[in-house]
């Protein structure tokens, strides 16, 4: 009997939603699903070749405690004593959870409550501390509150798309599906794409804006004070709904020619830009890591905001500034409080009563009373001795962290680590001390965000293999070892919901307007037949209304938007003659370390090896040919070999190179070993497209 199952793609921030097909002989198959409001039927290849992602080939199958086979009884047992004892001995700050964006709202959920909640410390942070951490810094300045106040319908609606450090054909190909119908539909639409390299993505743009790398701030400010100047801005908007103009506006008193320098872009394109920007009221500006992975990422940010909040184009239909999230489920992270800084259901760990409330509410001993450490921090007191264990989930950071060799020797000299994994070798789950098999994909059930709000369900049409099982499970199971029993009493995923929904409507008075509490008493078959809905909801709102701001009220005590101040400066490592600005990132057919699409011959055969894209003239200066084998050192002087990849589309004084590839896939580096731990000072987010290398050939 072939059996369907609506379910949501487990791979970037766009979240389609699936229709998974089993056959008789147990095969998968895949297909878009028309219904899904996020992706109407659409999938890109990553999501088309799902069923040929699930064989059970290098999975974790049992827990292992020191690479022997364990009982789950004797891997928890240990989990738990260890992490008591480190509490009992050096006090809650000595423990630490690095998670995922690839993790479960459910999952991020019961890690959260643990470790802020019982433990009482907030060192939990996430890998989504590598991909919007300065969004949600940025949202958090200007709107008091990380909210996105848009959805995807503002792509069809809008007259210009401005697409700002993000190749969004191969990093959220359906949307980019979206823009180009959109645009085939009505040739009116214009499209800007502001990105140092030429990228799949520029095929649609009306205008390319080929920015010096890192140079965003400068842009923005620009257009901002061009708005000013040019008179197209909202007075009245401005005068009843934001408070510090002038002081934003004396921030950016760039002359033509600052900006020319800053940008490295031609007047006339800088000129046509401002006036697309000025005379269109319909603007969405999309953006993504170009913008979020600097060291000045929540000023890009927030640059960005200015722009939009001087002429009150946010929240209406067809405009506004859009965060793109990289990972599925980056936004139910936010949510729940997945980050270091922050609280669950949206709720602020630096407000007393926010902490005091939430306590109540989990019936909680203790509750983290400040901050905890950023993901680069925490892996710098892994290294220092200040964290005697750690437990990572569905995450890989020997790979994805900056100086990703200090931060695997961190993790080796760690006197306990915990590993939870589908996958049995990846570079991290081997320094493992326990490892416990997670389910994946098609196997665990619970909900995920997308990019536009849009909570969705991911249900299960899969036995879980063997002994794994799911996060949420683990996390609940060590909670009741370590006596904490009562409050992690779950044995279904829908009670998770329920209660994360009760914590959203807990002595909600409308100024937290994050609140699902109609789903607080959601049973089984309720959760079963959840559709895709977005939130928050706004108390007294209908559900059809999904944009926020368009009325003007903002989250801060006043109501009012923040207008930031925002500095232009050149970028911190600005390369020499010799020097090349490393930037890495997607390629189109693979996702993070491939895992799964390492599994897809098809998506293996778009690009089969790691490469670094140069432009001609720098392939000449340094004598190198295409293919030929490259030597690309970092500051450190560690260096990777990496294939020649010789193109116009790449920016002369930058190369780029793709993130995907590990110890297990290429004997020849891993591109993270090379990028320094530089992090935006505010948002923690570390700078990975900023690295300066030399090149050689090998
Ligand atoms: Fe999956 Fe993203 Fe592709 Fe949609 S666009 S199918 S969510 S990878």
């Amino acid at each position: 009997m072939v059996c369907e199952t609506r379910t949501t793609c487990p791979y970037c921030g766009v979240g389609c939603g699936v229709i998974a097909t089993v056959d008789d002989a147990g095969a998968v198959s895949v297909r878009g699903d028309p219904e899904h409001p996020a992706n109407l039927g659409r999938l890109c290849s990553k999501g088309s070749a799902l069923g040929e992602t699930l064989d059970l080939d290098g999975r974790a199958l049992f827990p292992m405690i020191d690479g022997r086979r364990a009982r789950w009884d004797d891997a928890l047992d240990l989990v738990a004593a260890r992490f008591s004892a480190a509490i009992d001995a050096y006090g809650p700050d000595s423990v630490a959870f690095y998670v995922s964006g690839q993790l479960l709202t459910e999952d991020y959920y019961v890690a959260n409550k643990l470790m802020k909640g019982f433990v009482g410390s907030a060192n939990i942070d996430t890998n989504s501390r590598l991909c919007m951490a300065s969004s949600v810094a940025g949202h958090r300045r200007a709107f008091g509150a990380d909210t996105v106040p848009g959805c995807y319908e503002d792509l069809e609606l809008a007259d210009l798309i401005v697409l700002a450090g993000s190749n969004t054909a191969w990093c959220h190909p359906v949307l980019y599906q979206r823009i180009a119908s959109a645009k085939a539909r009505r040739p009116g639409l214009k499209v800007v794409v502001i990105d140092p390299r030429r990228t799949s993505t520029t095929d649609i743009a009306d205008l390319h804006l080929a920015i010096r790398p890192d140079a965003d701030v400068a842009l923005f400010a620009g257009l901002f004070s061009h708005l000013v100047r040019a008179g197209a801005i909202d007075q009245s908007y401005i005068a009843r709904h934001t408070t510090g103009f002038a002081e934003a506006f004396a921030a950016v008193d760039l002359s033509m020619a600052d900006l020319i320098e800053a940008t490295g872009l031609p007047s006339m394109q800088l000129r046509e830009f401002f006036r697309l920007f000025a005379e269109t009221e319909k603007v969405v500006t999309c953006y993504s890591q170009g913008i979020n992975q600097s060291s000045c990422g929540t000023d890009k940010v927030n640059a960005i905001l200015n722009c939009h909040l001087a002429t009150g184009r946010i929240g209406r239909p067809g405009m506004g500034p859009f965060s793109l999230t990289g990972q599925p489920n980056a936004m139910g992270g936010r949510e729940v409080g997945g980050l270091s800084n922050m609280l669950a259901a949206h709720m602020a760990l630096e407000n007393a009563a926010d902490r005091e409330r939430v306590q109540r509410f989990w019936n909680a001993p203790s509750i983290a009373q400040r901050p905890g450490l950023k993901a680069v921090d925490m892996f710098d007191a892994v290294a220092d001795g200040r964290i005697k264990s750690l437990w990572i989930m569905s995450t890989n950071p020997v790979v994805s962290m900056p100086d990703a060799d200090r931060v695997r020797e961190a993790i080796r000299s760690c006197p306990f680590v915990v590993v939870s994994d589908i996958v049995a070798h990846t570079d991290t789950a081997r320094l493992a001390h326990v490892l416990l098999p997670a389910t994946g994909w098609g196997e665990k059930s619970g909900t995920v965000t997308n990019s536009e709000r849009r909570i969705s369900r991911q249900r299960a049409f899969l036995s879980a293999p063997e002994e794994a099982r799911p996060d949420w499970w683990q996390i609940s199971e060590v909670a009741r070892r370590m006596g904490f029993g009562e409050a992690f009493d779950y044995s279904e995923p829908h009670q998770i919901f329920a209660e994360h929904a009760a914590l959203s409507a807990f002595e909600n008075n409308g100024m937290r307007d994050f609140d699902i509490g109609a789903w607080e008493a959601v049973t089984s078959e309720a959760y079963d037949a959840l559709q895709p809905f977005q939130w928050p909801q706004r108390a007294g709102t209908a559900p059809s209304e999904t944009r926020f701001f368009g009325d003007g009220v903002f989250y801060h005590g006043d109501n009012r938007a923040r207008l930031v101040p925002v500095k232009p400066s050149m970028p911190a490592h600005h390369a020499n003659e010799q020097e090349f600005i490393l930037n890495s990132g997607r390629v189109r057919d693979h996702w993070h370390t491939m895992t799964r699409t390492g599994k897809s011959a098809r998506l293996s055969a778009h690009m089969g090896e790691p490469f670094v894209e140069l432009h001609p003239l720098d392939a000449e200066k340094v004598g190198i040919a295409d293919a030929d084998l490259v030597d690309v050192r970092g500051g450190s002087n560690k260096g990777v070999l990496l294939r020649a990849l010789i193109t116009e589309r790449q920016q002369r004084g930058s190369v780029f190179v793709p993130m995907h590839w590990t110890a297990e896939t290429s004997s020849l580096g891993r591109i993270d070993t090379l990028v320094p731990p530089l992090v935006d000072p505010i948002s923690g987010q570390p700078a990975l497209k900023q690295a300066r290398v030399a090149i050689t050939r090998y």
